[in-house]
């Protein structure tokens, strides 16, 4: 298993996915660039998030806040205070660890010391910096840690602009960034990386309710594009992990090379926070119903998960190395919403005679779908690149072709091969992708 985990990281920088930043420096500390297939299946996994959370449904509205933001922000929610992670030294090595991830506590990993480590501190995990050019304490900003916070103080506005009244959801999508002690597992965890948050406001009595609909709503999600059921579960926390604005969360978990883990929390944030913004800002944070006279403090259920760590688990799921004609392929069974391209299109050769058609079906295809274009080595290299970057359809051009107007769709998964008039391809490819 902890080989799957080599392939996949292998795969992502020879094929251009997952790069790591600043390469050509000797890289820098845990963070990552996304490559030229990296970007497009990023950006289908946040695109396919934001399909089922906000555009197939009517009680979703979406939102993009600022990623600089005040201290009153942070003191408000929390985050200033709370947001931190039991830090300790090692006396003789002088590394620094999270405590609650070591195997043993007793026992440094780096230099093997034993009863070596300082007193844990909590350490902050919030990136500090200045807005302006003076450097002075009233300058002060910060990289939000979450996404989530630009939801409740924007709570009003959305409220006051959008039509909607409880229960209804505010989705968020972009970058987050925590100074974490031990990033790792390549992008599982980094300091930089994407969220795909919802803040969902119900009426108090119903909160319980819609923390089980959003548990089951999320995991199906999942399943939905293609993780497997062995590999998925919802493990709810107990008592004493709870965060501090928590009254129940459930963790989505996926079990990779390393055993399980987090992809996706799933809290019951009660009135927490917009409470803590109405007190500190002193705007009434609050839903009145006409209807009934009733004046009250939404409830907020949250599915939070991360797009770039889902990313990774989709990646994991998807790699399989199977057999063709007695040679091993490496094939990406990524469902076909989040494959980086749903087509490539690949002239059987770069003769000059079969470029213009070539062209022309992928100027058709282009406008519908993200299609590659490769004309170079041959044919079996070709369909093994696509399959390696998981293209779930190859569209071949031929010599036949300039003179049928047919073309042969190669599917990456059972491999079978199917002439289809250019006329019809389009048609034919909306069916295999709807
Ligand atoms: P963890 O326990 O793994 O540190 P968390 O419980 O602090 O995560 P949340 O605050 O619930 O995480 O954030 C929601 C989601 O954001 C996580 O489920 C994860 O997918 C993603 N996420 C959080 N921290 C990171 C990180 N450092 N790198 C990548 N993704 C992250």
């Amino acid at each position: 298993m902890a080989d799957l985990f080599e392939q996949v990281v292998n795969l992502c920088k020879r094929r251009g996915f997952v790069f790591p930043s600043a390469d050509i420096y000797g890289g820098f500390r845990s963070t990552y660039d996304y490559g030229p297939v990296g970007v497009l299946l990023l950006r289908n996994v946040k695109e396919a998030w934001w399909r089922s959370m906000v555009q197939m449904r009517a009680d979703v509205v979406g939102l993009d806040a600022a990623i600089l933001s005040p201290p009153a922000i942070w003191e408000a929610s929390g985050h200033l205070s709370n947001f931190t992670d039991p830090l300790v030294d090692c006396r003789r090595c002088h590394e620094r660890f999270r405590l609650d991830q070591l195997d043993n506590p007793e026992i440094c990993p780096n230099c093997g010391a034993t009863d070596s480590f300082t007193e844990a501190r909590q350490f902050n995990l919030m990136f500090k910096t200045n807005a302006g050019p003076v450097e002075s304490d009233a300058a002060v900003a910060y990289l939000r840690p979450e996404t989530a916070q630009g939801m409740f103080v924007n709570f009003k506005n959305v409220l006051d602009t959008s039509r909607k009244k409880p229960p209804f959801g505010i989705a968020q999508v972009g970058k987050s960034f925590r100074n974490e002690i031990t990033p790792g597992n390549f992008i599982f965890r980094t300091r930089e990386f994407e969220q795909m948050e919802l803040e969902f406001f119900v009426p108090p009595e119903d909160g319980p309710r819609w923390f089980e609909y959003w548990c089951a709503e999320r995991m199906r999600w999942y399943a939905d594009l293609g993780i497997p059921d062995g590999s998925l579960r919802l493990r709810p926390h107990d008592v004493d992990e709870l965060s501090h604005y928590s009254v129940a969360t459930s963790d989505v978990e996926f079990l990779y090379p390393w055993g399980w883990g987090e992809l996706e929390g799933i809290a019951n944030r009660t009135d927490y926070d917009l409470r803590q913004h109405a007190e500190a800002s002193g705007q009434a944070l609050e839903y009145f119903d006409q209807a009934s006279g009733r004046r009250y403090v939404p409830h907020v259920i949250e599915p939070a998960a991360g797009a770039t760590r889902t990313m990774m688990a989709f990646l994991l799921a998807a790699y399989d190395v199977d057999e063709i004609n007695g040679e091993e392929r490496t094939v990406l069974r990524l469902h076909h919403r989040l494959a980086p391209y749903q087509v490539a299109v690949l002239p059987l050769s770069r003769k000059e005679s079969l470029t213009p058609l070539a062209h022309e079906v992928l100027a058709l295809l282009q406008q519908r779908w993200m299609c590659d274009y490769d004309e170079t080595q041959a044919i079996g290299r070709r369909y093994r690149r696509q399959d390696e970057i998981g293209t779930p359809w190859c569209v071949t051009v031929d010599f036949d072709s300039l003179d049928d107007g047919a073309v042969t769709i190669r599917s990456r998964d059972d491999l079978e091969q199917v002439r289809v008039p250019i006329d019809a391809l389009v048609a034919e490819l909306t069916e295999r992708l709807s």
